[in-house]
């Protein structure tokens, strides 16, 4: 057992893990800022802001009151019908003025699986309501994560996560990453009165972080326009902030017709969802007289939105968004000669805070269990980061990382992955 870990007694199954080789777990039980302390009372510096939702970073008194406040009022009720709640209609209305282009409409979700499983239906059943039920093909990246629902399963690009389950979404096409033209090709060979969405995010996150060569979202967006194909744009990775916008289609010009939100929403502190569908895409359901007989039991959750509203402000009050393009300017350099040190194959930065530090393809096929270990040695030394099923490990802090924070994460990496060699 590791000096960083206690052992696993409780009948906790947890997400992706290997329950049967599960031997010791890692309680944490206190965090503050970008500080994590373990139930063995050591302090580890999370290098990944949780799975990339803690932007405001732990410990924020004023987003957990306004939580409280809201709990203690009205937790929640049904907004199904004509129920409604002011935290929920506010964050709508926050969200519809901070997004690109608009106005937008918004349905509330639990998190970002069900925003992609949400999208999906109501690509579909817009096609539906304008004469066209033959547009059921969604379209997807290669290496794109979307969650884990069927369908966002199935149209995620990671085969790992795909495998074992059969066809989940049988309408529906992986495209190569990073090629307008692969897109172009799939329209041409389907055709595009089949096809009802294209869904991408602008950066590819739990894929490996992959951004976008220059034009590619743009020229993806232009075929969407022209081939009458709703474009879905998933921020639930680089939407609050983390591209240095509230929304990174806002970076590249982007005007998408969908737009999800979730994880730094709330900056995790509570759960929630959001799917933005652009007023022309939403006009036939609130114009129109059709329904999206669509919803959860946590749709527009009040103490959810409170929270969600009250970190807004937080990242707003404290510049949030400026630290993010802080953090992204000095990555590059602080993971500078990492790549070729053996271990290390290269490091993917780029214009978000957010980076993959990739390991040696040769290493990895020699030695099945190497990323594990990595991610081990990198905690070890301090530092809390978790594996990519690409090879290689997520860095995307809190956005309230300090200069000195960053270079101490940084040398955590560094150091865990020296002691491999
Ligand atoms: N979409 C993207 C881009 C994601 O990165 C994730 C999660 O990492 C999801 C969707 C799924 O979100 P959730 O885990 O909240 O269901």
């Amino acid at each position: 057992m590791s000096s960083s870990a206690t052992l696993h007694t409780s009948s906790h199954w947890h997400p992706f893990q290997d329950m049967s080789a599960a031997r010791d777990q890692l309680v944490l039980t206190d965090a503050d800022g970008v500080w994590m302390t373990s139930s063995d009372g050591r302090r580890f510096l999370d290098a990944t802001a949780g799975l990339w939702f803690c932007h405001a970073g732990y410990g924020r008194r004023e987003i957990a009151d306004a939580a409280h406040a809201q709990l203690l009022r009205l937790h929640a009720y049904s907004t199904f019908g004509d129920y409604a709640n002011e935290p929920a209609d506010e964050l709508a209305d926050r969200l519809s003025d901070l997004a690109p282009g608009g106005p937008w409409k918004v349905l509330f979700t639990s998190g970002g699986s069900d925003g992609v499983e949400t999208a999906v239906k109501y690509a579909r059943r817009y096609w539906q309501a304008l004469g066209r039920p033959e547009r059921t093909m969604v379209l997807s990246r290669r290496d794109s994560y979307h969650g884990m629902h069927t369908a966002a399963t199935q149209i995620s690009g990671i085969p790992a996560n795909r495998s074992g389950y059969g066809p989940l979404l049988p309408d529906s096409r992986l495209i190569a990453r990073d090629d307008a033209q692969a897109l172009q090709a799939a329209i041409d060979e389907l055709g595009a009165e089949r096809i009802a969405a294209f869904v991408c995010e602008p950066i590819v996150g739990a894929g490996g972080v992959h951004f976008p060569p220059s034009g590619y979202l743009e020229t993806v967006a232009d075929i969407c326009r022209r081939n009458d194909i709703l474009f879905v744009v998933d921020e639930v990775t680089t939407g609050m902030g983390r591209a240095g916008a509230w929304f990174a289609s806002e970076n590249y010009g982007l005007e998408p017709d969908l737009l999800l939100a979730a994880k730094g929403l709330t900056s995790g502190y509570l759960p929630l969802g959001a799917v933005l569908v652009h007023q022309r895409v939403a006009a036939p359901f609130w114009e129109g007289g059709e329904v999206f007989r669509h919803g959860y039991t946590y749709s527009g959750h009040a103490a959810a939105a409170a929270a969600a509203l009250a970190n807004l402000d937080y990242l707003n009050e404290h510049g949030l968004l400026r630290d993010a393009d802080r953090i992204a300017a000095r990555l590059p350099e602080l993971f500078d000669g990492l790549g070729g040190d053996g271990v290390v194959q290269s490091v993917r930065t780029g214009p978000a805070a957010m980076a993959c530090v990739q390991l040696n393809a040769w290493l990895l096929r020699k030695d099945p269990l190497l990323l594990q270990r990595a991610v081990r040695a990198v905690r070890d030394a301090g530092v809390l980061t978790r594996p990519f099923a690409c090879g290689g490990l997520q860095i995307s802090p809190a956005l309230c990382a300090t200069d000195t924070e960053l270079e101490q994460m940084a040398e955590g990496v560094r150091k865990g992955l020296a002691s491999l060699l």
